[in-house]
């Protein structure tokens, strides 16, 4: 008994064993077709689909996921198709065989002896209609079964189902079709997607409608008999018009979905765009367009990113996406362009993180040479001793080369190579200071993502442009203070980029920067605070200038629209000021540690273990006679008939420019002249140009004029302006020239003591 009972079951043991090693064969030698590849769908944030993208054979094939779908037509499809998918294992036997006895006596070649399983083999590989293939989709319906589960099959069958011409899978009809997401389909509507698949080519739901509703109609009727939906409802159906239209496929925020498309890989993406902010960011660009077109700006372009988990909610690439003429189709997010001032901000955060300066310390606002370089003012002013404050609020130029000069290029260069400015960091070997007034590339969106950093405290995040749980790992670039004191300085109201008030009930608060690039070709501005950090540009695609075109008067208005519209009301709260960051005492003048010379003592912000602790230079006693004519030293200090006195002492260059500018600036008076120390010697003594000549000079001949002047042997260096400007610097007794432009000329020159001679001459021109 035993043994014959170990015998049978060997031979089962055979037989399933040879089975499956058929299986196996067969499925080496006929494997399982290639998934189709699908349309690419971008979603917003709230779930409206934004748009979706033809496949490379130009089918609409939009996958479908089953929680997409109206319960009712799975419901139809099912009863319609399939009523075993559940329960049986790819083929439905009790189904073949009433087909094949339907097929000899009627001869009728109609009744669906395919499963779902068998139609979505088919619909993967289509091919004849002979018994030869119809085993081959029996046991690829087989492989399908043990490949995927059931609700797998069935999400495939959802998005393979033909709908005529390039239409497939009822996510796609429904769109364009109905006009809608498949899960909110009517009965009715649902009904008739389960029915055009059987005949898509001529079921064509703008021409053939009478023909749908009369199949519509006959199932409804077969519904209600079988009693798969109630009653009411499938008269609800039946009463339902049908549409006439057919309708494209949504096409939202093209500039972010064609980003998306091509950066993020996957069919379905869900992104954090929020369509409503979305829709306003894109009405303000355009209004603002319309409003400066005139001005010669034909574009711009809005970046908005939300600081809580720095994902971009708003994404306008261009005003008009469809507006030929003006190359709407660019994307002025990701194009190239030169930053203007907008990078101050960051070498102004660098500066402060690496203890050079605090915001009330000072900065010479003059005309001044770096080698050969001799930037101005957008203003074209020069405005003195400013703080590092007024310097950064009001983009001063001079103060920011001198400070690039002070951080160093290549310290300068890296950071921003590291902070996501990739275009920088390739054109390295090219840049000059001129980097930060705009001498390089950038674009909008890693300008808007660097400034999102102030928000972050300092952290510079990822953007997120899918919405994902992940905590985003975050780049500590700036101290917490640094951060601080930016968004400080920038959220100030004493400057020249901002915009009325008045035109605006509930502005809530943000720090912003400003930039105009060369060529008035790019206007920039970029505020935070800590909801949102917003990038705007404006300009032309096509690289044009205007005259008319600034940071302050074409991107700050639709700034602060942007913030107004989307922030409103909100129940912001500032910064808090971090513990590192500490207030201290300094001399007001220089900004710096007082002396007991300072008089005037104010309270400025520090960092911790990083700010300087430099003492104020500025404010000397100085020895002078009682009506401060004459100067001392203890060299020449008489018996009696002085008095010890405070003066301002800057550096030379600014002390001329001062006293040219006619600035009230309390210097000390000239050194005794019977002194017998070395250093009372006069300033410099110009020899050439000479008050007692009249020079004649031939127009446009390019003729030059001598500059020459004799100092003591202690100067080392001569600093010469001519009208004001600074021109040149030499050693003492050095020949230089000039090739004057105007008639009158007032020469000055200037050594490294701070004493200076001038002379007035008339250039006559033949
Ligand atoms: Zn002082
Ligand atoms: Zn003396």
């Amino acid at each position: 008994m035993h043994f014959e009972l170990i015998k049978k079951y060997n031979k089962s043991v055979t037989i399933v064993f040879s089975i499956l090693l058929l299986f196996v064969l067969l499925d080496f030698l006929f494997p399982l077709p290639a998934q189709k590849e699908f349309s690419k769908e971008i979603y917003a944030k709230d779930g409206t689909l934004l748009t979706a993208y033809l496949t490379s054979d130009d089918k609409w094939r939009l996958r479908t996921e089953l929680d997409e779908v109206s319960p009712d037509l799975i419901k139809a499809i099912l009863a319609k198709e399939d009523s075993w998918f559940y329960w049986h294992t790819g083929v439905n036997p009790i189904a073949i065989v009433r087909a094949f006895y339907a097929n000899i006596t009627a001869g009728e070649n109609q009744l669906g002896a395919s499963t779902i399983t068998m139609q979505v083999a088919r619909m993967l590989e289509p091919k004849e209609r002979t018994y030869f293939n119809k085993l081959t989709e029996i046991f690829c319906a087989f492989q399908l079964e043990i490949k995927y589960s059931k609700k797998e099959i069935l999400e495939l069958y959802l998005s393979l189902l033909p709908f005529g011409g390039n239409i497939e899978g009822v996510k796609s009809a429904s769109y364009i079709y109905f006009n809608r997401p498949p899960h909110k389909l009517s009965l009715a509507q649902s009904i008739m997607l389960a029915v055009i698949p059987n005949d898509p080519n001529s079921l064509r739901l703008d021409r053939s409608n009478d023909e749908i509703i009369s199949k519509r109609n006959f199932w409804i009727e077969k519904f209600n008999n079988d009693k798969i939906f109630s009653s009411s409802d499938l008269i609800d159906a039946q009463n339902e018009p049908v549409e006439k239209n057919r309708y494209a496929i949504p096409v939202l925020a093209p500039h972010f979905s064609q980003y998306i498309k091509d950066n993020i890989k996957g069919d379905i993406t869900n992104t954090t765009l929020d369509l409503q902010l979305q829709l306003t960011a894109e009405n303000l660009l355009l209004r603002h367009v319309n409003k400066v077109f005139y001005k010669g700006i034909t574009n711009g372009a809005v970046l908005v990113i939300d600081n809580k988990n720095s994902s971009v909610v708003a994404y306008c690439g261009s005003a008009n996406f469809y507006d030929e003429s003006s190359s709407g189709q660019v994307n002025g997010i990701t194009a190239t362009r030169s930053p203007g001032s907008t990078l101050k901000a960051a070498l102004y955060a660098f500066a402060f993180d690496e203890g050079i300066l605090t915001p009330q310390m000072k900065f010479a606002d003059i005309p001044t040479d770096f080698h050969g370089y001799q930037p101005e003012n957008y203003n074209l002013k020069f405005h003195g001793n400013v703080t590092t404050e007024f310097a950064l609020v009001n983009s001063l130029n001079i103060p920011a080369v001198k400070l690039l000069e002070q951080v160093g290029m290549n310290n300068f260069i890296s950071f921003l190579e590291n902070t996501g400015f990739d275009k920088i960091g390739m054109q390295r070997n090219k840049l000059g200071l001129s980097l930060i007034l705009g001498g390089c590339g950038t674009n909008l969106q890693e300008l808007t993502r660097f400034f999102s950093s102030f928000a972050g405290k300092g952290k510079l995040y990822p953007l997120n442009f899918i919405t994902t749980d992940e905590d985003q790992e975050g780049e500590q670039i700036f101290s917490e203070a640094s951060s601080y004191l930016i968004a400080n300085i920038l959220s100030g109201l004493n400057r020249n980029d901002i915009v009325e008030f008045s035109n605006y009930s509930k502005l809530p608060k943000f720090a912003w920067k400003t930039g105009t690039s060369y060529g008035k070709r790019d206007a920039w501005a970029i505020g935070f605070n800590p909801n949102y950090t917003i990038g705007v540009w404006m300009g032309n695609f096509n690289g044009a200038g205007s005259p008319n075109l600034s940071g302050a008067e074409v991107a700050v208005p639709l700034l602060f629209d942007l913030f107004n519209a989307i922030d409103y009301n909100s129940d912001l709260k500032w910064f808090e000021q971090p513990e590192e960051l500490i207030t201290r005492k300094v001399c007001s003048e220089s900004g710096l540690t007082p002396t007991q010379y300072c008089n005037n003592v104010i309270t400025d912000f520090a960092i911790k273990n990083k700010s300087n602790n430099k003492t104020c230079d500025f404010h000397k006693p100085v020895y002078v006679n009682l009506d401060e004519t004459v100067q001392y030293c203890t060299n020449c200090l008489p018996s009696s008939g002085y008095k010890k006195e405070v003066f301002t002492v800057y550096s030379p260059e600014l002390s001329v420019w001062l006293y040219q500018n006619k600035f009230d600036n309390h210097r000390p008076p000239k050194h005794n002249r019977e002194c017998t120390a070395k250093f009372a010697d006069e300033g410099p003594k110009i020899l050439s140009p000479s008050e007692d000549y009249e020079y004649y000079l031939e127009k446009n001949s390019g003729q030059e004029i001598l500059l020459l002047a004799g100092s003591d042997s202690r100067v080392r260096t001569q600093y010469w302006y001519i009208n004001d400007k600074f021109y040149k610097k030499c050693r003492p007794g050095e020949r230089i020239f000039f090739s004057p432009d105007t008639k009158e000329l007032n020469i000055t020159c200037l050594d490294d003591k701070g004493r200076d001679g001038s002379v007035k001459i008339n250039v006559k021109y033949y």
